[in-house]
C-alpha cells in the first residue's frame, strides 16, 4: 500500500476510535469484491463464445481431422457420440496419457472449462487461420523448428503422394494471447459483431487464470493432428507445442518430434488413397508407415535402440479403450514398420505407399486378435 501523506496521517489518527472502525470495518467489505466469480463469468462468456464459433463452421469442413490421443482436454467441436466401450481386457494406459490425465485431474472446474474453451480455440486457428507460408516455430521457444522442418522435408520426399500442398504448422498455446490471431479465429464462425469482444476475452482469460501460463501450460496443445483434403485449411499436419513439451519430460525428446510427424504424415498417405479404416487400424497404419520412415535408409535412418525408442513411444500413447490401440499394439504396429525396413533386401528402396497399405492391412488382424467384441468396436 501506498504510505499516507504526513498530514494525511496524523489527521487520521486524531479522528478518534469511531473512525477507526469504521475504516476497519470497511476493509474487508472492500476487499471481498467478487474477484473470483469475475472470472468465472468471463470463463463461462468464452466458453460460449467458443461453442457459437464451432456451431458457425460446417461440421462437415471439421470432419476426417485425426488426432494423436484421446487428450483430457478440448472436446468443444469434437463429436461425443462415441459411448466408451468396456477397457481392453490385460490392458494399462500408456504413460503419456496417465501422465495428461493426471494433469486434467488436478484443475477446478473453472480452470478445467477455461483450457477445453481456450485449446479448442487455439486447434481452429492451427486448423483454419495458420499457414505455412509464414516461418513456424515448433516447440515453446522454437527448440524444436529446425528438426520439424527436416522431418517434414524427408517425408514429403519419401512417400510417394501428392505432398507440395501437405501443410506443417505448429499448434501453439502462446498463439492465444494475440488479440489479431483470435480475431481471425473467431471472424471463421461467429457473428462479427461480437469478434472483437471475444478475441479481446480470450486474452483476458489467458492471463487471469495462472494455470494458464500466458498459453505455455502443456496441457493447451497436448496432441498433433492431420487433417485431409477437403477439412477447411486443407492437407496440414498440426503439431502442439504441448506434446513436445511432454514427450520431452517423459524421456522420448530425441525421437518425439519426428516419430510424431512420421505418423501424422502416415496419416496424409492413408487420405491419399482413401484408406479410412473404421478400426484401430486407422491409428495403426501411421504407426507402422512411420516406424518404416524412422528405420528406413532414406527416411531417418535410425539404429536399432533409437527404432526402439519410438516403440515406446508409441506405447506411451497408448489407450485401452479401443480408440487408437492398446499400448502393446501401437508398440507392436511401429516395431513391424521398422522391420520393413530393416529386413529389406535393397535398403535404399522405398515401398510405395498403396503396397505398404496393403501390407498393413494384412498384417493388421495378427496385431489385434478379431474377437466378437473387436467387430463391434469399429468406431465411426
Ligand atoms: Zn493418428
Amino acid at each position: 500500500m501506498p504510505k499516507l501523506p504526513r498530514s494525511l496521517s496524523r489527521t487520521l489518527a486524531a479522528a478518534g476510535t469511531l473512525c477507526a472502525l469504521t475504516v476497519a470495518t470497511a476493509v474487508p467489505a472492500f476487499a471481498a469484491e467478487p474477484a473470483p466469480s469475475t472470472v468465472e463469468q468471463d470463463v463461462t462468456q468464452l466458453y460460449q463464445d467458443v461453442i457459437d464459433l464451432y456451431g458457425g463452421i460446417p461440421a462437415s469442413a471439421r470432419a476426417g481431422v485425426d488426432s494423436l490421443i484421446d487428450s483430457p482436454i478440448d472436446h468443444i467441436g469434437r463429436k461425443q457420440g462415441n459411448a466408451k466401450q468396456a477397457p481392453a481386457a490385460d490392458c494399462t494406459e500408456g504413460s503419456l496419457l496417465t501422465y495428461a490425465n493426471q494433469l486434467a485431474s488436478q484443475l477446478t472446474p473453472v480452470e478445467g472449462q477455461a483450457f477445453d474453451a481456450l485449446s479448442a480455440l487455439g486447434q481452429l486457428y492451427a486448423q483454419g487461420v495458420a499457414t505455412d507460408k509464414q516461418p513456424q516455430v515448433f516447440g515453446t521457444d522454437g527448440q524444436y523448428s529446425s528438426r520439424a522442418t527436416s522431418a517434414i522435408s524427408k517425408l514429403r520426399g519419401f512417400w510417394d503422394i501428392e505432398s507440395w500442398n501437405v501443410q506443417l504448422v505448429a499448434w501453439k498455446g502462446t498463439d492465444l494471447g494475440s488479440p489479431t490471431k483470435m480475431a481471425q479465429t473467431f471472424g471463421l464462425g461467429l457473428a462479427p459483431a461480437r469478434v472483437k469482444d471475444a478475441a479481446a476475452l480470450a486474452n483476458k482469460v489467458l492471463f487471469e487464470l495462472p494455470v494458464l501460463q500466458g498459453g505455455r501450460n502443456a496441457l493447451l496443445t497436448l496432441n498433433a493432428f492431420s487433417a485431409p483434403a477437403d477439412s477447411f485449411g486443407g492437407k496440414r499436419v498440426m503439431l502442439g507445442d504441448g506434446i513436445l513439451d511432454v514427450t520431452n519430460l517423459l524421456g522420448f525428446d530425441d525421437v518425439a518430434v519426428e516419430a510424431v510427424l512420421g505418423h501424422e504424415y502416415g496419416h496424409q498417405v492413408d487420405f491419399a488413397h482413401d484408406n479410412f479404416p473404421r478400426n484401430e487400424s486407422g491409428e495403426m497404419g501411421p504407426d507402422a508407415y512411420g516406424g518404416y520412415f524412422v528405420a528406413h535408409a532414406k527416411g531417418e535412418a535410425w539404429d536399432s535402440r533409437t527404432q526402439q525408442e519410438v516403440t515406446y513411444l508409441n506405447a506411451s500413447i497408448g489407450d485401452c479403450q479401443h480408440s487408437h490401440g492398446t499400448p502393446d499394439q501401437r508398440k507392436a504396429a511401429g516395431a513391424w514398420g521398422e522391420k520393413q525396413a530393416t529386413g529389406q533386401a535393397n535398403p535404399n528402396r522405398i515401398v510405395p505407399s498403396a503396397t505398404m497399405i496393403t501390407k498393413f492391412q494384412k498384417e493388421y488382424p495378427k496385431l489385434v486378435p478379431p474377437t466378437a467384441a473387436q467387430a463391434a468396436l469399429a468406431h465411426s
